[in-house]
C-alpha cells in the first residue's frame, strides 16, 4: 500500500468513515453492488480506493429514508430548532476542518490551502442558512374581496442534488444547507470520482444532531443512481452542479417526470483589460481567474480580452507571473496550482491545447510541473480567432485564450459571443465605463477590478448554457421552497362563489 493510499484511509477513519466510499442511507453506511469504481489521487496517479457504485436500488433506498426524515424534520423541530442544529454542524465542521481539508486535498488534487478556505466557507454556508431558518415567512396581501389572504413558503419535500468533482465539499455545502434550513430532506450524489467529503459532510452533520436520513448520500455513476433518483417520485425537484452536457440530459430526464430543475453549468467567461487599467492589479486578477484552482473553476476568467495598444505589455507581464506559480503536491502548504483533478480530464484539456497549436494559435506556457501527476501548466493561447474550440468552448484547466479588442463595443460584442452567460469582469479606471460594461455583458456574477469573489450571501446562476435558476442568498430559499395561497371567509354572509372574485 502507499504511503498516500494509507494517508487516505487514516484521514477516513478520523471521520469515522470505512476504508473505501460507502453511501449513507438512513443514517447507516452502505456498499453498493454496481460496477467497480477507482479513486485516483491525480498527483501521485496511485489508486486511493476502490468501491461498488451504489446504482438504482440504494439510490431508492434513500429517496424514502429522506421522505420519512423531512417529515419528522418538520413536524419535530421548529424553526428555531433547526436553526441551532444547523450552527451545530458549522461549529463541527471546523473542529474537523484540517482532516476535512486534507481529504479534500488528497483525494481531489486541489492545493491544501484552497481546501481549507472551502471548508470553512461549508460552515459559513450553515450559519448564514441557520439564520434564515425561523426568518423566512410568508405575507398578507390586500385581496379585494372580503377573505383574509395569506401567503406560506412550504418546503418542497426531498430534493436531488447531483455535484460535480471540482470543488466538491464547498458544492455539497452549497446546496444542502439552504436545502434543510428551508425544510426539506435530501439525497445529493456528488461525482462518483469525489465522493468521499461529501460524505463525510453527512456523517459530521448527523453526529451533530440532524436526523438521519434527512441528508443521504449516494456514492456512485449518474446514469444508474442518478437515474433513479431523478425518476423517483419522492423526489420534487433536481439541482445539479455540472457540464452542458449532461446538464441537458438531467434536465430531459427531469422535464419526462415534470420535475423542476436548477442547473448550474460551466462557461467561457471574458475578463476584459482596457488599456486605462491599472497593469499591477489586472495581471493578479488575471491569474487569479484562470490559473487558481488550475482553471477547473465554473466561473474562471477562460478568455482574456486585452486592448490592442497594450495587448503585448500586458501578456508579457502576465506569462512573466505564470513563472513564478508554484505548481505542486496539493497536500503541500506552498503549492498554488495542482494538477488536473482527474485522467479524462487531463486527456481533454491537453487535446484542446494541442488543437489549439494545430489551428495556427500560439501556445505560451509557463512554470515547471513536478512530480508524476496530471499537471498541465499554465498556458496562454494566442492568435485564435474567436470560433476556435479553445477560445469558445470550455477547456475546464489552466488555459487562457487570450483575445485583441479595439474599443468598448467590440470587447461587449466578442464577451457575448458564446453561448454561455456566467461570469466576467472588467479592468478600467473609467467608472462609467465599468458601469456600462457590467451591464452589456451577459453573465449572472461580474466583477469590476476585480474577480472570483462570491459569497453565500450573494445570488450565483447562469443563463443559456450556463444554465438556469439560481443558488447562495435569499434566492436559494426561493428555489427550495414553494409559495401556497390561504383564503380565510371573513364574511360570515359571503356566499359561495365560483368565479374568481
Ligand atoms: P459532469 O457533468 O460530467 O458531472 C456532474 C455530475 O453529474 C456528476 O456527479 C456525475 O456523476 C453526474 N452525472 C453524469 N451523468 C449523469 C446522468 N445521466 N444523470 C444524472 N447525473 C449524471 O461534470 P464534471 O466533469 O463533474 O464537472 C465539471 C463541470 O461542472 C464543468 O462544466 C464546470 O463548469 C461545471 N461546474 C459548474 C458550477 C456552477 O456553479 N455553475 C460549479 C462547478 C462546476
Amino acid at each position: 500500500m502507499s504511503d498516500r493510499s494509507a494517508l487516505f484511509r487514516e484521514l477516513m477513519a478520523e471521520l469515522t468513515l470505512s476504508d473505501r466510499p460507502q453511501s449513507l442511507i438512513g443514517g447507516a453506511l452502505r456498499d453498493g453492488t454496481g460496477e467497480r469504481i477507482a479513486l485516483e489521487d491525480p498527483y501521485a496517479r496511485v489508486v486511493l480506493a476502490d468501491y461498488a457504485d451504489c446504482g438504482g436500488d440504494l439510490a431508492d433506498a434513500a429517496c424514502a429514508r429522506a421522505q420519512e426524515a423531512q417529515v419528522r424534520w418538520v413536524r419535530d423541530f421548529s424553526a428555531a430548532d433547526r436553526g441551532t442544529v444547523m450552527q451545530d454542524i458549522a461549529s463541527a465542521v471546523l473542529t474537523r476542518s484540517d482532516t476535512l481539508a486534507r481529504l479534500e486535498a488528497l483525494s481531489a488534487g486541489k492545493p491544501i490551502r484552497d481546501c481549507r478556505v472551502e471548508v470553512a466557507k461549508v460552515a459559513e454556508m450553515f450559519r448564514y442558512y441557520a439564520g434564515w431558518a425561523d426568518k423566512l415567512h410568508g405575507e398578507v396581501i390586500p385581496v379585494p374581496s372580503g377573505h383574509l389572504n395569506y401567503t406560506l413558503r412550504e418546503p418542497l419535500g426531498v430534493v436531488f442534488q447531483i455535484t460535480p468533482w471540482n470543488a466538491p465539499i464547498f458544492t455539497a455545502g452549497w446546496q444542502v444547507a439552504p436545502a434543510i434550513a428551508t425544510g426539506n430532506g435530501v439525497v445529493i450524489k456528488p461525482s462518483e470520482l469525489t465522493p468521499v467529503t461529501t460524505l463525510a459532510l453527512a456523517v459530521i452533520a448527523e453526529q451533530a444532531g440532524l436526523p438521519a436520513g434527512l441528508v443521504n448520500v449516494l456514492s456512485g455513476l449518474g446514469p444508474t443512481a442518478g437515474e433513479a433518483a431523478i425518476a423517483n417520485d419522492a423526489v420534487r425537484k433536481v439541482v445539479f452542479v455540472g457540464s452542458p452536457i449532461t446538464g441537458r440530459r438531467v434536465a430531459t430526464a427531469a422535464g419526462k417526470a415534470l420535475k423542476p430543475v436548477v442547473l448550474e453549468l460551466g462557461g467561457k467567461s471574458a475578463n476584459i483589460v482596457f488599456a486605462d487599467a491599472d497593469p499591477g492589479a489586472a495581471c493578479r486578477g488575471a491569474q487569479a481567474a484562470i490559473f487558481s484552482a488550475a482553471g477547473q473553476s465554473c466561473v474562471a476568467g477562460s478568455r482574456l480580452l486585452v486592448e490592442e495598444g497594450i495587448r503585448d505589455a500586458f501578456l508579457s507581464r502576465l506569462e512573466k507571473a505564470m513563472r513564478q506559480i508554484r505548481l505542486g503536491d496539493p497536500l503541500d502548504e506552498a503549492t498554488e496550482v495542482g494538477p488536473i483533478g482527474n485522467a479524462r480530464q487531463f486527456s481533454h484539456v491537453t487535446e484542446m491545447i494541442e488543437q489549439a497549436g494545430k489551428s495556427g494559435g500560439e501556445v505560451i506556457a509557463a512554470g515547471r510541473p513536478s512530480g508524476e501527476g496530471y499537471f498541465v501548466p499554465p498556458t496562454i493561447l494566442t492568435g485564435l480567432q474567436q470560433t476556435a474550440p479553445a477560445a469558445c468552448e470550455e477547456v475546464f484547466g489552466p488555459v487562457v485564450a487570450a483575445l485583441p479588442f479595439s474599443d468598448e463595443a467590440q470587447a461587449v460584442s466578442i464577451a457575448n459571443a458564446t453561448p454561455f452567460g456566467l461570469a466576467g469582469a472588467v479592468w478600467t479606471r473609467d467608472v462609467a465605463r465599468a458601469h456600462r460594461v457590467a451591464a452589456a455583458v451577459r453573465a449572472g456574477t461580474f466583477w469590476i477590478n476585480s474577480y472570483k469573489t462570491i459569497h453565500v450571501s450573494s445570488p450565483f446562476g447562469g443563463s443559456r448554457a450556463s444554465g438556469f435558476g439560481r443558488s447562495s442568498g435569499t434566492d436559494a430559499l426561493m428555489e427550495y421552497t414553494a409559495p401556497k395561497s390561504v383564503w380565510v371567509e371573513t364574511a360570515a354572509a359571503s356566499p359561495i362563489s365560483f368565479g374568481y372574485d
